[in-house]
């Protein structure tokens, strides 16, 4: 099969991408899929948020996955809830039922559950037709363009004391996660400082069990998980002019709230601590010990804490996602990473011509927002540009590597240029002739 667009991963990103590109950049329906092992679009966005037992999102009304800005707000007019307000305050925080009801709507609008295709992406390849993709049924497909929109909820992060084989100590963002209280009353450790710990937390509480919560740090409150200023140009200018990308990781780790609650849930623990309804840990866990039934979490300060079941809620581990398969794509395309790993991108999200990144992936060039849902939009007004320039100037076929672009022309790719329209091949030798004469450690690739 030979599509325009492939979209590798089905969650919030993917999805908004793919409404984008159908919606604004009229590509056409025939020529896009989205590859993601779950069975349904959205997966792994719904098993993480009913877990946590969030009634609203923590970000705003116009941040969702359609087109238009105001699309939620008015798709709330006709929506009703008994059990929650549909937004809440300050900033029309939206209802997650409300939320999950408009990506319904989003999904049914664009057929993109027909667009769907069940598998997980195991290899990929650059060649002159376009981009290779291998599918784990065995199964290859070919696409002008990849969109990579593989998130990092595939790794959620793990404490080295944690077991990895046990039914009592699971990570709640673990897939196929089943190890909620089965008990009417349990006693269990929540471990973790941010708004699902303290949501988790809540929840548990609510529903009768004994809780104990066990955070490295104070409870920090901030109403979202990095300021708005970021969505814009207030801090993202100053971030684009600056050319050191170990300055701009800072800039990204700097501006992340990491480990922080909005004000609601930091009232509903306090509440609940000062009703000892929630018993506060404050401190690392350095070890744990188990023995029949019982759980001991030994703490550096000394405590020790016996429970029944450990939860964790941890986050996500801060490495590149994507494993194997973008480390044998980076390696076999030389595709430019920072130091710590991740994608060099130019300000069209490209990582190569054909490459597309958003969500982490693209967070250099997005900023400390780009895993978020507004991350997915700012990625999105990016790529229907792409799509729309592809359109304007005629499809062409490349065959570039930024081998030849970052190491001053090793030559075996430029030979690949006699598949490209000659203007195109011009503008390259031009950029590889330059690339020969200077350090390229940040080199983008090719702006076209
Ligand atoms: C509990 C929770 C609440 C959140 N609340 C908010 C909020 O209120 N507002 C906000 O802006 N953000 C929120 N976020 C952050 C962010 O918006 C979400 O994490 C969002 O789900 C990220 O979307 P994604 O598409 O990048 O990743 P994912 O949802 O992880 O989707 C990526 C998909 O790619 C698939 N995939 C991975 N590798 C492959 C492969 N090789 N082949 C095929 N498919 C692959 C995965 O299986 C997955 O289905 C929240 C996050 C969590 C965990």
């Amino acid at each position: 099969m030979r599509l325009d667009w492939l979209i590798i991963g089905g969650g919030i990103h993917g999805v908004h991408i793919a409404a984008r590109l159908l919606g604004e950049a009229r590509v056409s329906a025939d020529a896009l899929r989205i590859i993601d092992p779950a069975d349904r679009l959205l997966m792994r966005w719904r098993s993480c948020t009913r877990i946590t037992g969030m009634t609203h999102l923590r970000s705003p009304v116009v941040h969702h996955l359609d087109l238009n800005p105001r699309s939620l707000k008015r798709f709330a007019s006709d929506y009703r809830s008994t059990s929650t307000r549909t937004f809440a305050p300050p900033y029309d925080l939206p209802a997650l039922g409300l939320f999950d009801a408009h990506c319904d709507q989003v999904v049914e609008t664009f057929g993109l559950a027909e667009r769907h295709i069940q598998e997980r992406v195991v290899g990929m390849h650059i060649g002159c037709e376009g981009v290779s993709v291998r599918l784990s049924g065995g199964d290859e497909l070919t696409a002008g363009n990849i969109v990579l929109a593989i998130g990092a909820s595939e790794q959620p992060r793990r404490p080295a004391w944690a077991p990895t084989e046990s039914e009592r100590v699971q990570h709640v963002f673990e897939e196929g996660f089943d190890a909620w209280p089965c008990e009417a009353r349990e006693r269990v450790a929540v471990v973790g400082g941010g708004i699902s710990a303290g949501q988790v937390a809540l929840r548990l509480k609510k529903e009768g069990h004994d809780v104990h919560l066990v955070s490295r740090h104070a409870l920090r409150q901030h109403q979202f998980d990095s300021d708005p200023g970021w969505l814009g140009p207030k801090f993202m200018s100053s971030f684009g002019r600056e050319p050191d990308l170990d300055r701009r990781r800072a800039m990204i780790v700097e501006a992340r709230h990491q480990g922080s609650v909005p004000p609601d849930i930091e009232r509903g623990l306090r509440t609940a601590l000062a009703r000892e309804e929630i018993r506060w840990h404050e401190g690392e866990v350095e070890g744990l010990a188990s023995k029949e039934r019982a759980l001991k979490l030994r703490l550096t300060t000394g405590e020790s804490l016996e429970v029944q079941r450990v939860l964790l809620a941890t986050g996500f581990r801060s490495e590149r996602p994507g494993g194997a398969m973008l480390d044998e794509l980076i390696a076999s395309a030389s595709l430019p990473c920072a130091d710590y790993g991740y994608p060099i991108v130019d300000a069209s999200l490209r990582w190569h011509p054909r490459v597309h990144v958003c969500g982490p992936l693209a967070e250099l060039e997005l900023g400390p927002a780009s895993r978020n849902i507004a991350g997915a939009r700012r990625a999105g007004d990016r790529l229907v540009s792409v799509a729309r320039a592809q359109r304007t100037t005629g499809r062409w076929q490349a065959c570039v590597s930024t081998r030849g672009i970052d190491r001053g022309g090793a030559g075996a790719h430029l030979n690949d240029a006699t598949c490209l329209p000659k203007k195109v091949a011009a503008h390259i030798q031009t950029i590889q002739r330059s690339s020969s004469t200077s350090s390229h450690r940040n080199t983008l690739p090719v702006p076209l």
